[in-house]
């Protein structure tokens, strides 16, 4: 299959060519011919798939050959959006439009809080066709009166799984009440929840199905190492790690937004360069930090989950997880940005005995253990027993904690979590359900055949998921492990 067989025009297939790519991937050869056929989609694709070509390649296909709309005053109105859940992704997501669009007569924005609003509105002014946004400042522009979505005839809902982690649900319902009935909606999520479910199933009609694996398939590029060490002793580890393994690109997970800041300030002072991105940074901060990374110029990058994803750097030799994260699939994204395109990745865990009760959710959820090397003098200490972990106001792990319940989001909440993301001692401890996680296909409610809640091998079907009856709409996450609230 080449590009060249897709359908797309000329000037499209030209900015493809000069990207490098001559062969689609597996969301591309599905998704481009179902969106220029019309009609809405369900992806599962992670990031790394190339879905963003995926949508993107069609969208300017079919804006590019319809005049662009006008407003009330005759400027060009918005005719696409792209909802993104983070700043990050809504840069590359647009910088994607631009480059696939550089031929097209089309115009393009993105849009994200963080930054003033008064070059959004002068931008907006002058007319847009394709508007890449976070939900929040989109909001914002709504109420202030500076947007007008009433043209938009395509809505693309990038990564939406992370946009209901993060809490967007109630803002994305509002975007959807200010768009016209009449659209193409693509929907594109890592996993299938059942929360994606009954929003596919309250915003797509009869979508095709698209699910891919990641290019990047996990246990053949990547090499995964857990490393046991005391509990005070992972700084230091860390340190030597990346000073006898002479590394010089480590992107480093903790799982909460003040730890990375912590690390990057002892590596810095250690003689490392490392800087912390993650939600409380300002704009100019990370994508400062992200470019001197990206240049091979800073050592280290520590970044929190919610930070961290979409962002897209090819080839990254190593990753560390300082932290093993809370949510398994999590470590899934994390590690998925090593290995990439085939090329040789290292992802090493430090793990202190409170995190083991992760480690064992993270193996059941990858189906295989991860092997275990220490290093000698950064073992855990004889005597050295597991603690709870605190995140947020809650508390995780030993102390009347529950094993294996559930998929470890403490009430719905993120560590790293943004505005109207659910608070987690608002919610009472649920009873224990796992979302997303299952690898194997589970008995469907749409007829007998096996559904995937997880991203499967290829291949497009059409189901008729609306009206079909679900769970629980919108329910919080499960707490898993929970034990109290800390006041
Ligand atoms: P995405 O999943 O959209 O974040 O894309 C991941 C990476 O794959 C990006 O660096 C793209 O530039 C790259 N990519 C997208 N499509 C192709 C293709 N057909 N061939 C090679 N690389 C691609």
């Amino acid at each position: 299959m080449k590009f060249t067989d897709l359908g797309l025009a000329e000037p499209i297939l030209r900015a493809v060519r000069e990207q490098g790519y001559d062969t689609p991937t597996p969301i591309q050869a599905q998704a481009i011919p179902a969106v220029l056929a019309g009609g809405d989609l369900l992806a599962g694709a992670q990031t790394g798939t190339g879905k963003t070509a995926g949508f993107t390649l069609p969208l300017l296909q079919r804006l590019s050959s319809t005049p662009p709309a006008r407003d009330a005053r005759g400027r060009i109105a918005i005719r696409a959006l792209i909802l993104t859940p983070t700043r990050e992704l809504a840069a590359q997501v647009e910088e994607s439009v631009r480059s696939y669009g550089k031929y097209l007569k089309l115009s393009s924005m993105v849009m994200f809080g963080g930054v003033g609003m008064q070059p959004q509105i002068d931008r907006l002014r002058q007319g847009v066709d394709i508007l890449v946004a976070t939900p929040g400042r989109l909001l914002d522009h709504q109420q202030q009166g500076t947007l007008d979505l009433s043209h938009v005839q395509i809505l693309v809902l990038d990564e939406a799984d992370r946009m209901l982690d993060m809490g967007f649900i109630h803002d994305i319902r509002k975007v959807l009440a200010l768009l016209p009935p009449q659209r193409q909606n693509l929907l594109f999520s890592a996993t299938f929840s059942d929360e994606i479910k009954a929003l596919a199933d309250r915003l797509l009609n009869r979508p095709a199905l698209i699910e891919v694996a990641r290019r990047n398939a996990t246990a053949d590029t990547i090499a995964q190492k857990v490393i046991p060490v005391g509990r005070d002793k992972k700084k230091e580890l860390l340190a030597h790690l990346i000073r006898s393994g002479d590394w010089h690109q480590v992107l480093v997970f903790t799982r909460m937004k003040h730890g990375a800041n912590r690390l990057a300030e002892y590596l810095n002072d250690h003689g490392i360069s490392a800087m912390a991105i993650h939600g409380n940074k300002s704009q100019g901060a990370r994508t400062k930090a992200l470019a001197e990374f990206k240049a091979g110029t800073l050592q280290v990058l520590v970044a929190t989950d919610i930070a961290a994803r979409g962002i897209d750097i090819d080839q990254l030799p190593h990753v560390v997880n300082f932290e093993l994260p809370n949510v398994p699939e999590d470590y899934v994204h994390r590690i998925g940005r090593t290995g990439r395109a085939g090329a040789p990745g290292q992802a090493l865990s430090l793990v202190c005995l409170d995190e083991e009760i992760f480690l064992a959710d993270i193996e059941k959820l990858i189906k295989r253990a991860i092997p275990r090397e220490t290093v000698p003098g950064f073992e855990p200490p004889p005597g050295e027993r597991a603690e709870p972990i605190v995140l947020g106001r809650m508390t995780i792990g030993v102390g009347g904690a529950r094993r294996g319940g559930g998929g470890g989001r403490p009430g719905g909440g993120h560590p790293d979590t943004r505005r109207d993301a659910p608070k987690p001692a608002a919610r009472p401890p649920q009873p224990a359900r796992r979302e997303g996680t299952a690898l194997q296909g589970q008995p469907s409610r749409h007829g007998g055949a096996p559904r995937h809640d997880r991203v499967g091998a290829g291949h497009a079907t059409q189901p008729a998921p609306h009206g079909q009856p679900h769970g629980r709409r919108d329910a919080p996450r499960p707490g898993p492990r929970l034990t109290q609230p800390k006041r």
